[in-house]
């Protein structure tokens, strides 16, 4: 089982730099903020003390010379003030900015680095996805031309099994294909006939459904949507192909396509082995696949399917709804939008 998402931490050292820009920026608005300010009070104090001459504060003077000192003497005392005013100002908004700052680079940094880490991912599960078949393709080629006593017999056998590992990696690859390039995307919507959809998605599982003796039962309403039928139909035949895979010879799988309030429904539900509920809410992730799918009943499929189906339901405005009870059985919703 691959492993959930764990939630991610931010790193140091670019939320640091982050928070040391947001805080230059902001020093430089503050300190030219108060140079400004420094200025202005500076020039209206000097014109303050400079103003009335005669009959006003000369009065209390004996010579304009012990005024005019008495004018720099305040003046000092003025300017020490608002520099002093200035500098706790600006002490105040560097501690203030400094914490706004560093929330901010954090905030800002963690939706990057979240992306980042689940590209990270995303290439780390692929790789592996990938090498378990290369790897048997490898070894069993290295076998059998080391066998000097290799007949036409035993060469078939081996390129046998060396074609069904490639027929694995070039479903990985087109999986991871589809996936990169946004699964969902519609290029020229047209009014699909849901239930036409569904007809065609069992069409195209019918084959496996025999093989494993399984009925597909089926109750199909004629409802409308808009979007790409293709896609729509890839995304049924995921769903039921799982239904397939997931369920024990003999047994059922329903479909149904019909109108809920707004939206056009299709349902496949089946009989098989279940979903723990405290892996349902992450099968949708992208190469997640519950215990049983890797270890137990070793059935074939790297976790990609469902995220393909969600990318579908999205880009036609619409969602995936999975219901499951252990040893009981599943049942997935899709619905989306009506015309
Ligand atoms: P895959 O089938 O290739 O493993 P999916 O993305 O289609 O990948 O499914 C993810 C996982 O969800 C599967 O590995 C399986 O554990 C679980 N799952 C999906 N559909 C069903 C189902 N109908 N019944 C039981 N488990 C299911």
């Amino acid at each position: 089982m691959t492993k959930p998402a764990e939630k991610t931490q931010v790193s140091w050292t670019p939320a640091l730099k982050l928070t040391a820009w947001y805080l230059g920026f902001i020093m430089l608005l503050s300190l030219t903020f108060s140079v400004f300010v420094y200025r202005v009070s500076l020039s209206e104090l000097e014109r303050g003390l400079r103003r009335p001459t005669v009959g006003g504060p000369m009065l209390y003077f004996d010579s304009e010379n012990s005024y005019n000192s008495f004018r720099l003497e305040r003046l000092k005392q003025g300017e020490a003030n608002i520099r002093a005013n200035l500098f706790v100002f600006n002490l105040i908004i560097l501690a203030a900015g400094g914490g706004l700052s560093y929330f901010f680079a954090r905030r800002t940094i963690r939706p990057i680095e979240e992306a980042l880490e689940a590209q990270t991912r995303f290439t780390a599960d692929a790789s592996h996805e990938l090498r378990t078949p290369l790897a048997v393709m490898q070894t069993e080629t290295e076998v059998a031309l080391r066998d000097k006593k290799l007949t036409v017999s035993d060469a078939k056998e081996t390129l046998k099994s060396n074609l069904e590992e490639v027929t694995r990696v070039r479903s990985l690859v087109d999986g991871l294909l589809r996936l990169a390039r946004n699964a969902g995307a519609i290029e020229k919507p047209v009014k699909v006939n849901v239930a036409m959809v569904a007809e065609e998605a069992i069409g195209r599982v019918e084959k496996s459904a025999s093989l494993k003796k399984i009925e597909i039962d089926q109750e199909l309403a004629l409802v409308f949507s808009r979007g790409d039928q293709e896609n729509l139909i890839e995304l049924a035949v995921i769903l039921i192909d799982n239904a397939i895979k997931y369920s024990q010879v003999g047994k059922k799988v329903w479909i149904k396509t019909y109108a809920e309030g707004k939206h056009a429904v299709l349902m496949v539900a089946d009989e098989g082995e279940g979903i723990k509920a405290s892996q349902l809410e992450h099968i949708f992730e992208r190469f997640y696949r519950a215990d049983g799918s890797r270890t137990k009943q070793k059935v074939e499929g790297f976790g990609i399917g469902l995220s393909i189906a969600k990318q579908i339901a999205e880009a036609h405005g619409g969602l995936i709804e999975a219901h499951s009870e252990l040893g009981v059985g599943s049942t997935f919703l899709v619905k989306i939008p009506k015309v």
